[in-house]
């Protein structure tokens, strides 16, 4: 924390520095040294200065800075394309010609440092437009290569509940994790009782990790699905808690808005395990049979107004 802290005052310092120069070169107006000699003292103190700061900050932070960056303008090219896929999600590739454009009117924008980008070179090279498109190019891969590992950890345990849950006794966990994202879902289900309805709780944060080799920072234990959407994590977690748990159909009424189409591919593999607000099926579910499930109709709903 104490270096973020440093790392960001340094950051701070250059910026000010470059907005200091800018103003000392509008002063000096083009003059020569002996026709302003003041003004242009002040100009070239800024400068040495704003050289100074650039220096001080590590390749790295500027590799970080400029990677968060294009990050935040990626998420809201997605906002503006209204898509829930993770941003570097492949299909990306086919928008690269407007997708680097974009990063490059928003550069420094949500940090409030756009004015001064092309003042500080070790900055203005890692945004500028080649470099963002190979940027995006290596993330999308780097995704690729870890939603396409294979490993799956699967743990069943008794639930683990505090005693105002104590209504809940009984119930069983199983919690399915993939090993190189992180990414984890928990399956609660009661084989206590008769009607083998379960729920998922699917946020990895509040999660804690069955992988022994992870090593996660407590303020920031596992990714989002946002990071991950589309890329098939999800279908496997879910897929691998059913083959775990084959007497048990996954009804639940509230899940985010990833999980929704994550459910509507699920409800269509086998519509009897997985309920989908999005199917005609919906309200009927619950009394559905793997057999009355085969033989029903089953459309997309009319979208709620
Ligand atoms: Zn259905």
């Amino acid at each position: 924390m104490i270096e973020t802290d440093f790392q960001q005052a340094q950051l701070d310092s250059a910026v000010r520095a470059a907005r200091r120069e800018r103003t000392a070169h509008d002063a000096l107006g083009g003059r020569r040294w002996y026709a302003a000699p003041l003004a242009w003292l002040d100009y070239e103190t800024a400068r040495f200065s704003r050289w100074v700061d650039c220096r001080l900050i590590p390749d790295a932070q500027w590799d970080e800075l400029a990677g968060k960056d294009i990050a935040r303008c990626l998420d809201r090219f997605g906002d503006f394309q209204q898509t829930l896929r993770n941003p570097f999600h492949p299909r990306t590739l086919d928008m690269l010609d407007q997708v680097v454009p974009f990063v490059m009117e928003r550069r420094g924008v949500h940090d409030g440092f756009s004015d001064v980008v092309d003042d500080l070179p070790p900055l203005a090279h890692r945004l500028s437009p080649d470099v963002i498109e190979r940027f995006v190019r290596i993330e999308i891969a780097r995704r690729q290569a870890i939603a396409a590992d294979p490993v799956v950890l699967v743990r069943h345990q008794a639930a683990e509940l505090h005693s105002a849950q104590s209504h809940r006794q009984g119930e069983q966990w199983l919690i399915v994790q993939h090993k190189a994202s992180g990414m984890r879902a928990r399956f609660m289900h009661r084989p206590d009782r008769d009607d083998r309805d379960g729920t998922v709780f699917a946020r990895p944060y509040d999660i804690d990790s069955i992988d022994p080799d992870r090593i996660e920072n407590p303020q920031d234990r596992a990714p989002e699905w946002r990071d991950y959407a589309g890329l098939g994590i999800g279908t496997r977690l879910y897929l691998r808690a059913a083959e775990e748990l084959p007497d048990v159909r996954w009804g639940g009424t509230s899940y985010s808005q990833y999980a929704e189409p994550l459910r509507a591919k699920l409800h269509a593999i086998d519509p009897w395990r997985w309920r989908s607000r999005t199917c005609t099926c919906y309200a009927a579910w619950g009394d559905l049979t793997p057999q009355t499930a085969a033989e029903v109709a089953h459309d997309p709903a009319p979208e709620e107004s």
